[in-house]
C-alpha cells in the first residue's frame, strides 16, 4: 500500500529541536518499553477526537469503522507497527506537532540548559509533549503514515532518525488515521516478542477505552471503569477490576467511585481491601494508587495522591488535568495533585463515616486492620483531625470485651457533673481491668476508656479535649473527682503523720505521699504527676531507649482500707515499731508490681515470708 509519491520534501530540525531530542532520548526515560505507552497514548488520544468529531462533522472518511489500535510484530525482523484509525494528521500536523515541540518555553528552556551546563531539569520538560520522540529510545528510523479524517485530505510518509532532519512526502492511503512502524535497535529487541508486548500494555495501557489489537487478538480485557456511571457498575466487574490492581486474592471490603468536577477534574475508583498484608504497619512501599491521565497510566504506585494514614486504600485516580510524560518529581509538585489528594481524603474519611454510623459490623472490620494507621493522621493532617477523631474507636470498661465505643457515645454515655474523659492505656484489657486506679470509676459505674492499641497512647493524650471534654489518663494526680465518702478513717491529725512515715520510709523513692481519693479495695496506688508522661508511653518509650530514667511517681494511700487503719493504730501504740517500716515498702513494692516496674522480686518475696512468720508466730 506504500507508494511512492512525487513530492518529497525534506525538513530540518530546529537547532532547539535537536538538543532537545538528544535530552528526550538520552535523559527523560530510564525504562525504553514506555515508548509503548506513549504511542498508545497517542493512538488514544487521536481516536477520542474521532469520537468527537463524529458528534458535529459529516464529511468523515470511513465514518462507521470500529475504533480501535492495532499492534504488530515481526519476531525474526524485528520490526514493529501500531496503527489507529483516529484523526489522522494533515502535512501541516506533521510539520507543527511531530516535527516541532510546539509548546511554550521549549525554546528557552534549550537555551538556558544548555548556556548554563545545567542538570536536566524534569520540571520544565514535564510541560512539553515529546511522548512521541521517545519511540527513538528503540529505533534508530521511524515512519509515520497518517491521513486525516476529512474526505478530501491526502496521505503523507513522515519519516525521520531523529537527528537532523525529517522528510514528508504525500502518499496513497486509503484509510483515515496513523501507522508508526520501525525497525527495532539491537538494544531493543524484547519489543517484538509478544509476551513482551503484552506484558508492557497489561502494565501501562490495560484501561484504555478502545481495543487494542495483537496479531488480531484483543488484549486489553479491562475497560476503564472509573469513567462509567456508579450505577453501571457490576459487583463482579469491581472485584475483578480490585483484583487485578491490587494482587490482592480476596475481594475488597468496600469501594468508593469519585468523579470531581470543578478547579480540578478527576475521576476515581478506591478500595479498602478487607484484610491487611501482614506486616503492614511496617512496610512502606504496598502500593496504592495508580495515577491516570486520561486513561493512560502514568504512575503505577501514586505516593502524592493519598495522605501517608491513607496507604492502605488501592485503586485508581485518573485526572485530564496532569501531563503524561511527567517524572515523580513533577507529580509532587503539581497544584493538580495536591487538589486532588486533598479532595480524595475528604471523600474517603467521609466515606469511612458512613460505613462506620450505617455499617458498624464492617467498619470493626476495618478498623482492626487500618485503625491503628488511620490513627496515625490525628497527629500528621490537622486540616483533617476533627474528621478522623469521629473515626476513632475504643474498648471501654462499659462495654464487653471487643466491643468498641467511639468518643461521641462515651459523651452520649457521660454522667451529669462528668467533666472529663477518662482513658487508662496497658497492654491487654485483662490486665488494665486490674489496675487499683480503676477502683474508684468502677464503683461509682463511670465509664473509662481502655486504650489496648499500643499507638493510642501517642494519640489519645494529644487529643486535648474532645466536646468540651478533657481527655484525662486515670493514673494522673490531677483526676476530678467527686467529694469522698464518708468511710471510716483515721482523724486528721494521725492521718497526716501516717503520711509523713510514708515518706520518711520510702525517701526518694517516689516524689510525693498522698491521701487517697480513688481507691475502693486496694490500700495504696501508684499515679503519676499530672505533667507526667502516661505511664504506659513511658514504658514503651524505655523499651525504644534503654537509656531512659524513670520519672517519680506520687503513692496515694487509701485510709479507709483495713490495713492502713490497723497500720494507724500500730502507730499510735510505737511510732517506731519495725513492722510498720516493713509494711510500708511491701506496699510499695506491690505497687511496683502491678504497675509492672518492680525491678527485682526477691525482696518483696523475702519481706513477705518474714511478714507471714511474724503474723503466724
Ligand atoms: P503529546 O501527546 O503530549 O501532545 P507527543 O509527542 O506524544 O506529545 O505527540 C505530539 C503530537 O503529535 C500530538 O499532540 C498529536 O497532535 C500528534 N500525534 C502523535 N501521534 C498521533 C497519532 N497517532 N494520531 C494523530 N496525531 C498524533
Ligand atoms: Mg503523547
Amino acid at each position: 500500500m506504500e507508494e511512492k509519491g512525487t513530492k518529497k520534501h525534506e525538513y530540518e530540525y530546529k537547532a532547539e529541536m535537536k538538543q532537545l531530542l538528544d535530552i528526550i532520548i538520552h535523559s527523560l526515560y530510564t525504562h525504553p518499553e514506555v515508548f509503548l505507552r506513549e504511542l498508545i497514548s497517542n493512538a488514544s488520544d487521536a481516536l477520542n477526537k474521532v469520537r468527537f468529531k463524529k458528534l458535529t462533522e459529516e464529511n468523515i472518511l470511513d465514518p462507521d469503522s470500529e475504533l480501535g489500535i492495532k499492534i504488530d510484530f515481526d519476531s525474526e525482523k524485528h520490526t514493529f507497527s501500531i496503527e489507529d484509525n483516529g484523526i489522522g494528521m494533515t502535512e501541516e500536523d506533521l510539520i507543527n506537532n511531530i516535527g516541532t515541540v510546539a509548546k511554550s518555553g521549549t525554546i528557552e528552556f534549550v537555551k538556558k540548559l544548555k548556556e548554563e551546563n545545567k542538570p536536566f531539569d524534569e520540571n520544565l520538560i514535564g510541560k512539553f509533549g515529546v511522548g512521541f520522540y521517545s519511540v527513538f529510545m528503540v529505533t534508530d528510523e521511524v515512519t509515520i503514515e497518517t491521513r486525516y479524517l476529512n474526505k478530501s485530505s491526502k496521505g503523507y510518509s513522515w519519516k525521520s532518525k531523529g537527528e537532523g532532519t525529517y522528510t514528508i512526502e504525500e502518499i496513497d492511503k486509503k484509510e483515515r488515521g496513523t501507522k508508526i512502524f520501525f525497525k527495532l535497535k539491537d538494544s531493543a529487541l524484547e519489543f517484538s516478542e509478544e509476551y513482551r508486548i503484552k506484558e508492557i500494555i497489561n502494565k501501562y495501557s490495560n484501561f484504555v477505552d478502545f481495543p487494542v489489537f495483537l496479531k488480531k487478538e484483543k488484549i486489553n480485557t479491562v475497560s476503564a471503569l472509573w469513567y462509567r456511571k456508579s450505577g453501571d457498575l457490576k459487583d463482579t466487574e469491581l472485584n475483578e477490576f480490585y483484583k487485578f490492581i491490587s494482587d490482592d486474592f480476596e475481594e475488597p471490603l468496600a469501594h468508593l467511585h469519585i468523579s470531581v468536577e470543578g478547579t480540578v477534574n478527576f475521576k476515581a475508583l478506591l478500595f479498602i481491601p478487607k484484610s491487611a498484608p501482614m506486616d503492614f504497619l511496617r512496610t512502606r512501599d504496598v502500593k496504592s494508587i495508580n495515577l491516570y491521565s486520561n486513561k493512560i497510566l502514568i504512575q503505577d504506585d501514586c505516593k502524592e495522591a493519598l495522605p501517608e494514614y491513607l496507604r492502605f486504600v488501592k485503586g485508581v485516580v485518573d485526572s485530564i488535568d496532569l501531563p503524561l510524560n511527567v517524572s515523580r518529581e513533577v507529580t509532587q509538585k503539581s497544584p493538580a495533585m495536591s487538589k486532588i489528594k486533598n479532595a480524595i481524603t475528604a471523600k474517603i474519611l467521609s466515606f469511612l463515616q458512613e460505613i462506620a454510623n450505617n455499617e458498624p459490623q464492617k467498619y470493626k472490620e476495618f478498623y482492626k486492620n487500618f485503625g491503628p494507621l488511620l490513627k496515625t493522621g490525628i497527629n500528621t493532617d490537622f486540616s483533617s483531625r476533627d474528621k478522623i477523631i469521629e473515626l476513632l474507636r475504643f474498648e471501654s470498661t462499659l462495654l464487653k470485651k471487643d466491643e468498641l465505643t467511639s468518643l461521641k457515645e462515651y459523651v452520649s454515655r457521660i454522667k451529669e457533673n462528668q467533666k472529663e474523659i477518662y482513658y487508662v492505656s496497658g497492654e491487654k484489657r485483662e490486665e488494665l481491668e486490674k489496675n487499683p486506679n480503676l477502683e474508684y470509676f468502677r464503683k461509682n459505674s463511670i465509664e473509662v476508656l481502655l486504650l489496648t492499641e499500643p499507638v493510642d497512647i501517642f494519640i489519645v493524650p494529644t487529643l486535648m479535649e474532645y466536646d468540651k471534654k478533657h481527655l484525662k489518663s486515670i493514673e494522673k494526680a490531677d483526676i476530678d473527682l467527686a467529694p469522698e465518702d464518708k468511710i471510716e478513717k483515721p482523724d486528721d491529725n494521725l492521718s497526716k503523720s501516717l503520711i509523713s512515715l510514708f515518706k520518711e520510709t520510702l525517701k526518694d523513692k517516689v516524689e510525693d505521699v498522698v491521701s487517697s481519693k480513688r481507691l475502693v479495695d486496694s490500700a495504696v496506688t501508684l499515679v503519676v504527676g499530672k505533667n507526667a508522661l502516661d505511664p504506659q508511653l513511658e514504658k514503651m518509650m524505655k523499651m525504644m531507649n534503654k537509656g531512659s530514667v524513670d520519672s517519680k511517681k506520687i503513692l496515694e494511700v487509701n485510709l479507709s482500707h483495713p490495713l492502713i487503719r490497723n497500720l494507724s493504730k500500730i502507730y499510735i501504740a510505737d511510732s517506731n515499731s519495725p513492722l510498720l517500716k516493713k509494711c510500708i515498702f511491701q506496699l510499695y513494692d506491690g505497687a511496683l508490681f502491678l504497675d509492672g516496674t518492680l525491678p527485682s522480686s526477691s525482696d518483696f518475696i523475702k519481706r513477705m515470708t518474714e511478714l507471714m512468720e511474724d503474723a503466724t508466730d
